[in-house]
């Protein structure tokens, strides 16, 4: 019942998220190859809509002698430049389309884990499209319409007065209640506990970081919640470490949500722990590069409905691994891995030598009693390890703690000196997200 009413007081609101949505679930039992030409169609319009409106595109296409009429393949596509960061800072007039009005568009802003944030645009149809991929990836992972949906979410600017488009998170799902990841401690935490108790089938959506420590807080207590039926998280690096917790503290599967504000609705795992690349949404290629670890790939991103600021070709910064098997879901949207580690989780050290944060995060990977932790970069060699221990730390996790540093010089990496801190908390970032990589040195 509660569901019928949303959908009518969305539509009051000139929603279109259900729309989307309806269109979405019908495409998700299409076959992968009705799915992966839709999903060319869909570029095929973006590339069209770049040439003719965006003055970054007509020039690119101009400088390397193309069009996009020529572009009829995938790999004609992968033969177009990429597009980076760098090259957005540098052109964000240049990449707006001549079609829209900059002042209707909504800014936003990406949190940066290192480095400044980056600056771009998106029309209000990108925003209803998110919330149908959220409504997607919730479903896929076994939540009903008018389920309540708890948001365990950390920007302070979803808490501000003002009206911000994005930063609302609560009328995604009008189903939702937020409960404020920015600041939390233990009493906040018992009265979340309650919350959910007095919801029959409750769902958690959010970062994983969060929701791990209110899982800790859980187990810790020895407090029983019964009526988590399951959890999507987004946003960040959802950890093997974080799942077990998880999975301990709520008795639920853990899915993971793959996006990020300028490329939202990437990929969703459904319920049968498939990772499905969503096509209606996100043109993935895996492309081959040096730094990629065994059998990942760097992911580049074109984000289909992003028509006033288009994105062709996006380094996001992550690895993964693209999957050729079919899912027992059923679902026709393909399969890829997500890779530890982002591009930018990295350190450079002396010489210019780079030392992977994947490795580094193998080092702490299975220490049981650590509950989180933070590498800090603060110059060229001394790197801090900042960890919050869980009450079962012991001697032995101490001792393979401090044995990190003569693992590392037993490596070929660059030198570095690893200091180890025991700490109560990690300080907050501007976007509530937690950090696993900090570095001081500016590259
Ligand atoms: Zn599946």
């Amino acid at each position: 019942m509660r569901s019928l009413v949303q959908r009518f007081a969305a539509r009051v609101r000139g929603s279109r998220r259900y729309a989307y949505l309806k269109e979405y679930e019908g495409l998700q039992w299409h076959s992968r190859e009705e799915l992966e030409a839709d999903q060319f169609d869909r570029l095929r319009a973006l590339l069209q809509h770049a040439y003719k409106t965006v003055p970054y595109y007509r020039e690119m296409f101009m400088h390397a002698g193309a069009h996009p009429d020529e572009i009829k393949s995938r790999a004609d596509y992968a033969k177009l430049p990429c597009l980076t960061k760098d090259i957005i800072k540098r052109n964000r007039n240049a990449l707006i389309s001549s079609r829209f009005d900059v002042n209707a568009l909504h800014g936003n802003s990406t949190g940066g884990s290192t480095g400044e944030p980056l600056q771009f645009f998106q029309e209000m149809g990108v925003y209803e499209q998110m919330c149908a991929n959220l409504m997607l990836g919730l479903k896929m992972a076994g939540w009903r319409e008018g389920e309540r949906v708890f948001s365990i979410w950390g920007n302070p600017r979803d808490f501000s007065k003002k009206r911000s488009v994005f930063g609302k998170i609560r009328e995604i799902l009008s189903t939702s209640v937020i409960l404020n990841a920015y600041k939390y401690n233990e009493d906040i935490f018992n009265s979340w506990i309650a919350a959910i108790r007095r919801s029959s089938n409750a769902f958690i959506y959010g970062y994983p970081s969060v929701i791990s420590d209110f899982a800790h807080h859980i187990v810790n207590n020895n407090v029983r919640l019964k009526n988590v039926k399951g959890i999507l998280t987004s946003a960040e690096q959802l950890l093997d470490d974080h799942r077990n917790i998880l999975e301990k503290a709520f008795h639920c599967k853990v899915n993971d949500q793959y996006g990020s504000r300028e490329c939202p609705g990437i990929a969703s795992e459904c319920a049968h722990g498939g990772m499905h690349l969503l096509t209606h949404s996100s043109y993935v290629e895996f492309v081959d590069d040096p730094e990629a670890q065994g059998e990942t790939k760097k992911v580049v991103v074109t984000p289909l409905n992003s028509y006033a600021m288009p994105f062709l070709r996006y380094e996001i910064g992550d690895y993964a691994q693209p999957l050729n098997s079919v899912c027992a879901c059923g679902r026709g949207f393909p399969l890829m891995r997500m890779g530890i580690g982002r591009l930018y989780d990295r350190f450079v050290c002396e010489g210019g030598q780079v030392l992977h944060g994947t490795l580094l995060v193998r080092q702490v990977a299975g220490i049981r009693g650590i509950r989180n932790f933070q590498f800090h970069q603060r110059d060229l060699v001394n790197i801090d390890l900042n960890v919050i221990r869980t009450t079962a730390f012991d001697e032995d996790d101490r001792v393979k703690i401090e044995a990190i540093n003569t693992n590392l010089a037993g490596l070929s990496v660059p030198r570095v000196a690893l200091r180890v801190n025991y700490v109560d908390s990690f300080p907050q970032t501007v976007g509530g997200k937690h950090r696993i990589f900090i570095s001081d040195v500016r590259s």
